[in-house]
C-alpha cells in the first residue's frame, strides 16, 4: 500500500484514532511512516509543553473542510462560531448564552463548550505541525545532499578542438557509488557521437564510461576500478563505424588526480 499521507499522521501524533486497520499494519512496518511520525509526535509534545496558551483562530474553510474530511465529522457550520462572534476559550461555558435550560447540568455546558472549540484547535495544531514538518523535512533535503562531490577537474580541448571545453565532477551517491558528471561544450558534427573514457595518463589503458548523450551525462565508475591509476577524463568523437575501439579523436581531457 501506499505511505500514509502527512495529514493522517498528523492527527495520529496529536493523539487521535485515525488510522484505518491497515495503516496501522502498514505504520508497524513501514520506517519512512514510522520515522515521519515519530518527528511529528516529537513536534506535537514539545508544541504542547511550551506552556504559552496559543491565541485560537477559526481555520481557513479550504483547511476545516480537509479536517471534516478527515474526521468524517457531520453537522459541520454548527460547530463553528461566526468570525465575529466572541471567543470562547476551550473548556469554559459561553457566559454569553444565558438562554441555556437551567436544566442542563453544568458538566454538560461545559462539555459542550469544549467540543465546539475541538475541531478548531485540531486545525489549528494540524497546520502547525505540518508547518514545522515541512520544515523539517526540508531542512533534511538541504542537509543530506544525493551526492558528495570528490573532485573536479576542467576538461581542456585538444588541439583539433580549439575553442571546446568541458568540466568532469567525481561524485558519491549515498549508498556508495562513484559517478562521473561530465558536461562538454564542443560542436557536434552530423554522423557522430561522443564517448566518455578513463585513461592512465600515460594512456597505456582505458576504460570506456558510455556515450554521452547531448551536452551532460552522468556516467558509473565501474566498481573496484582504481581511480589514482585511471586519472583522466577523456571525451572522444566516434563515427558510426562499429568500431568499438576509442576513435584516437579526443574532444576534451582533463585529470582527476589530486
Ligand atoms: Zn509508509
Amino acid at each position: 500500500m501506499p505511505h500514509i499521507d502527512d495529514e493522517t499522521l498528523a492527527l495520529y501524533a496529536l493523539g487521535e484514532d485515525v488510522l484505518e486497520p491497515e495503516q496501522r499494519a502498514h505504520l508497524d512496518t513501514c520506517p519512512t511512516c514510522a520515522r515521519t511520525a515519530q518527528d511529528l509526535t516529537r513536534v506535537t509534545t514539545g508544541a504542547r509543553r511550551s506552556g504559552t496558551a496559543p491565541e485560537l483562530v477559526p481555520p481557513d474553510p479550504a483547511v476545516w473542510a480537509r479536517v471534516h474530511d478527515e474526521l468524517a465529522l457531520t453537522a459541520v457550520p454548527a460547530v463553528l462560531p461566526p468570525p465575529d462572534a466572541p471567543r470562547t476559550p476551550p473548556g469554559e461555558v459561553d457566559a454569553a448564552v444565558p438562554d441555556e435550560p437551567a436544566a442542563v447540568p453544568d458538566e454538560l455546558a461545559a462539555r459542550r463548550g469544549r467540543r465546539a472549540w475541538w475541531p478548531v484547535l485540531v486545525a489549528a495544531c494540524t497546520a502547525l505541525v505540518l508547518g514545522v514538518a515541512g520544515g523539517v523535512l526540508w531542512e533534511r533535503r538541504t542537509l543530506e545532499p544525493a551526492e558528495t562531490t570528490v573532485a573536479s577537474t576542467v576538461l581542456d580541448p585538444l588541439p583539433d578542438w580549439a575553442g571546446s571545453s568541458g568540466e568532469a565532477v567525481l561524485q558519491t551517491t549515498a549508498d556508495g557509488r562513484r559517478q562521473i558528471l561530465v558536461t562538454v561544450d564542443a560542436p557536434a558534427p552530423a554522423g557522430t557521437y561522443r564517448e566518455v573514457w578513463l585513461l592512465k595518463p600515460d594512456v597505456s589503458g582505458l576504460v570506456s564510461l558510455g556515450v554521452l548523450e547531448d551536452d551532460q551525462g552522468r556516467f558509473d565508475v565501474p566498481e573496484g576500478l582504481d581511480l589514482a591509476a585511471y586519472s583522466v577524463v577523456d571525451v572522444s568523437e566516434e563515427h558510426l563505424d562499429g568500431d568499438p575501439a576509442h576513435s584516437g579523436d579526443s574532444v576534451v581531457r582533463g585529470s582527476l588526480a589530486t
